[in-house]
């Protein structure tokens, strides 16, 4: 099937720049000898886990069945961290993971002697207290009152109460960026050197973590490579990193279609797809995604330094994605779902034409953090999975229907 066949919605993996992203991650790991292991909580689409595996060392996990995903469809380096674990859970864990990460000093005494029975190489993880994101709060592990990591001052009244309480421990963990660039992992890394070396010396491995934007454009893999072959050669460590976005970013789309135009002195499109059940982090984080052919209303103050109340004379060239001067006047729509949530909306976005029911739309940059946490809220359809090949064939992966509503009820 081709990619303008498909029933919508659906969310399409694009294949041939997953692997475009693969071969970056790859090099990484060739050029320094480090392992980079998939975060699956972003993207969790298992039936490309034998593409990913061919590329990368493996998986890691932030729950149990995430792990037992990865041990079951990759079948590579398992790791898991959570902020707690269940003895059920680590009952399982030990069976399936080789590396399990600690959030406490108080769960790694609670688990670490199942641990070393079962052969798994446990670690800790450290809040370095050290912000280097801006705007976004939610996902920063560094903010005051985090319950992330372990802090310097607590690890130091554990070791004064117990010297030996970390025996056996063979790992560093750290994770506190997100979608940023290498200056940002080597302003982190002197702090967690600063406060953590002390313990890096004596471990067999150090995580990176996630939220290193390694596959973008403008991301300065030097730098990244420079800080890994720093820790390995000073610490003489294993080096993990464990992008999730890195991994699938703009490897896929959500494919829509209009279903009916509201005029209400602005002009809503209802799409048969929505943010609150089918992009939630467009709400949660928040941020408008790029959409095919328009242009998001936000992006023109933000990057092209124009006022968004001003009339511009320019639109965007659906056919060559390029701008040229506006023809036939602007068309500004607020793109919005088939949900009774008022504040479903999308986000507003300029074409080049005029978007008519049935017209379809192609959001982008849908592969990560989509499939993952979507819902049934309002008894909506789950959009189908698609995989599409470096020749751009399509082939429905999986379709659900009433029944995957229903079945978690
Ligand atoms: C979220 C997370 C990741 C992946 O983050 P991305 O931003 O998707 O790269 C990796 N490790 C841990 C511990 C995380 O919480």
């Amino acid at each position: 099937m081709r990619f303008d066949e498909l029933k919508t919605p659906a969310y399409v993996i694009d294949e041939k720049m997953l692997i475009h992203n693969l071969e970056i991650l790859h090099k990484v790991e060739e050029d320094t000898g480090c392992h980079i292991l998939l975060a699956q909580k972003a993207f969790s689409a298992y039936a490309e886990y034998p593409l990913i595996g061919k590329y990368i060392s493996g998986t890691t996990a932030s729950g149990i069945y995430e792990a037992r995903l990865g041990a079951e469809c990759m079948g590579k380096e398992n790791h898991v961290f959570a902020p707690a674990f269940t003895d059920e859970d680590m009952d399982e864990l030990v069976n399936i993971c080789d590396h399990v990460v600690f959030n406490s000093v108080s769960q790694l005494k609670k688990h670490k002697a199942r641990c070393i029975e079962a052969g798994v190489s446990f670690g800790l993880r450290v809040n370095p207290e050290f912000s280097t994101q801006g705007d976004h709060a939610i996902y920063d592990p560094c903010a005051p009152g985090s319950r992330l990591g372990v802090t310097l001052k607590n690890l130091k009244a554990a070791l004064e109460e117990e010297p030996d309480v970390l025996s056996g421990m063979e790992g560093i963990h750290f994770h506190t960026l997100c979608e940023q660039n290498s200056d940002d992992l080597e302003a982190t890394l002197k702090a967690v050197e600063e406060k953590f070396g002390f313990l890096m010396k004596d471990m067999k491995w150090v995580n990176f973590g996630g939220g290193h934007h390694i596959t973008r454009e403008d991301y300065d893999i030097e730098t990244l490579e420079k800080c890994i072959s720093h820790v390995k050669k000073k610490y003489d460590v294993q080096v993990y990193v464990e992008p999730g976005e890195a991994v699938a970013l703009n490897a896929g789309y959500l494919v829509t279609t209009v279903l009916d135009k509201v005029e209400n002195g602005i002009t809503t499109l209802i799409l048969d797809a929505s943010a609150a059940c089918h992009m939630p982090d467009v709400l949660e984080m928040p941020y408008t995604p790029p959409l095919r052919g328009g242009l998001k209303i936000s992006d023109m103050e933000d990057e092209y330094g124009i006022d968004k109340d001003i009339e511009i004379d320019f639109d965007m060239d659906v056919k060559e994605g390029i701008w040229k001067p506006a023809k036939n006047g602007r068309y500004r729509y607020r793109l919005s779902s088939y949900t009774c949530l008022a504040g479903d909306i999308i986000g507003d976005y300029q074409f080049g034409r005029e978007i008519n029911v049935g017209d379809r739309l192609v959001f982008e940059d849908m592969a990560i953090y989509s499939m993952v946490k979507n819902n049934t809220f309002n008894g909506i359809q789950l959009p189908d999975i698609v995989i599409m090949d470096s020749d751009g064939e399509c082939k429905v992966w999986k379709h659900f229907g009433y029944e995957d509503f229903k079945g978690r009820l």
